[in-house]
């Protein structure tokens, strides 16, 4: 019934994942819930290791950055790819080691340099004059920063535009004809030391041919570096692959990733005589299909079409909302039946954009029912806000039988954090 995600399983009517009842989960711990396989997570990982024996794997913090997962993910022995200071201290206290630690971004303040220098991380440099920031930055701490160079490399990965990072026209990287000449001035600069280069070309794309792609264009730079006299160490291909949000659909696993890649790197480094460290920063690949969000209905109203009004809205789950993107739907407490009725399912935020599914066959619903919105690990409670005034979820972690709480429901006290009305307008 779940394809390949073998930590979902229907019994007595009721969704399991891994040993535990969903149904149980929500009325003991309240809805919306967000639900991680702590198995399916750690075999996700290893999925990664196989495929990749010599690489370094890197989690993509921003898709999930609760501490319990990021443990696992220290534990299965990940590095983090960070995009903020913020990020740093999350996977520092996960025990992320700091050999292992991106810090990568378009926009870094000179705090942020400070951070990661003083952490000691490396740093992923997206411009020429972010590299010239930097430089000083690292002069006036008497530190030396150990950078990877972000290049566009222009490569179209056919996913959601709003996802796609590798365009001649994103935001994002160094433009891939100037990066040999920036490699050069960075070797020349006190305070920096270029070790390598790193590209990301976007997220849930579901054909390899765009990382064989852009894997020979960082080729195509390593070998102009190289030819400046550049070391060139890591190599850095970011994340990116997708997964089976649709049930009839298919996605890449990490060793036809690697079956498109590895040859394109070994070749050409061989031929250049070189052996960089390779690293990944995979990020949904490794999170997305072991979290389950679980939410309450509140309302079946039938108007010009069925609407089953939820307790859960884009302040739980953006993605809908934000990229158009489809989350399959389980009745928790009906797993068993038949779809009979067809269902927008949307939730309780004030804006008509609140719709998280349309046109779901689903069992006859009631209030009280609960469903189950699969694949939500990834970028779901990382981009959950407290619109409309909504306290933030709670997340727990299943492993076998047992279950934890990982974060606990924000109560209302959490709206009024940090707030204070100045003096002069109170009576
Ligand atoms: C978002 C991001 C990733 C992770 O992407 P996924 O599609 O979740 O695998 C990796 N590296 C960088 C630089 C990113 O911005």
């Amino acid at each position: 019934m779940f394809g390949s995600k073998d930590h979902l399983t229907t019994i007595d009517n009721h969704l399991y994942i891994e040993d535990v009842d969903c149904c149980r989960l929500a009325a003991e711990e309240g809805t919306p819930l967000y639900v991680t396989s702590e198995r399916r997570l750690r075999e996700n990982i290893r999925r990664y290791h196989r495929a990749f024996p010599d690489a370094e794997k890197y989690f993509a913090v921003k898709a999930n950055g609760n501490l319990a997962i990021l443990q696992v993910a220290a534990q299965e022995g990940m590095g983090a790819d960070i995009f903020s200071a913020g990020e740093l201290s999350l996977v520092r206290l996960a025990g992320i080691p700091r050999d292992m630690i991106l810090f990568n971004g378009n926009s870094k303040s000179e705090k942020d340099h400070i951070a990661a220098l003083q952490a000691g991380v490396r740093i992923s440099v997206d411009s020429n004059e972010e590299l010239e920031h930097l430089a000083r930055t690292a002069r006036n701490l008497d530190s030396e920063a150990e950078i990877l160079f972000r290049v566009n490399p222009n490569v179209s990965p056919k996913t959601h535009p709003k996802i796609a990072t590798g365009l001649r026209s994103s935001k994002f990287g160094i433009p891939a004809e100037q990066v040999a000449g920036t490699y050069k001035r960075a070797m020349e600069l006190e305070g920096i030391k270029p070790v390598g280069l790193h590209c990301h070309i976007g997220s849930q794309i579901l054909d390899t041919a765009p990382f064989a792609e852009a894997a020979g264009r960082m080729m195509d730079i390593t070998r102009a570096v190289v030819a400046e006299g550049g070391n060139v160490e890591r190599i850095d291909l970011g994340g990116g692959l997708g997964i089976q949000y649709q049930p009839d659909s298919t996605a890449p696993l990490p060793s036809d990733l690697a079956k498109a890649v590895l040859p394109v790197i070994q070749d050409s480094c061989r031929d250049m005589g070189i052996f960089p460290q390779l690293i990944l920063e995979p990020g949904r690949s490794i999170v997305a299909d072991s979290t389950i969000m679980l939410t309450g209905v509140n309302v079946v109203k039938r108007a010009h079409v069925n609407f089953v009004a939820v307790d859960a809205g884009f302040n739980v789950l953006a993605r809908p909302m934000l990229y158009d993107s489809y989350h399959h739907v389980l009745a928790a407490n009906r797993a068993e039946e038949q779809g009979e009725e067809t269902y927008t399912i949307v939730g309780p935020i004030c804006e008509t954009g609140d719709v998280l599914a349309r046109d779901r066959r689903l069992p006859r619903l009631v209030r009280g029912d609960t469903l189950a919105f699969l694949d939500a690990g990834a970028y779901g409670f990382s981009m959950a806000s407290q619109y409309n005034g909504q306290p933030r979820p709670a997340e727990v972690l299943v492993s076998e039988d047992r279950w934890e709480l990982i974060r606990h429901r924000e109560d209302e006290s959490a709206l009024l954090a940090g707030q204070t009305i100045p003096s002069r307008l109170m009576w």
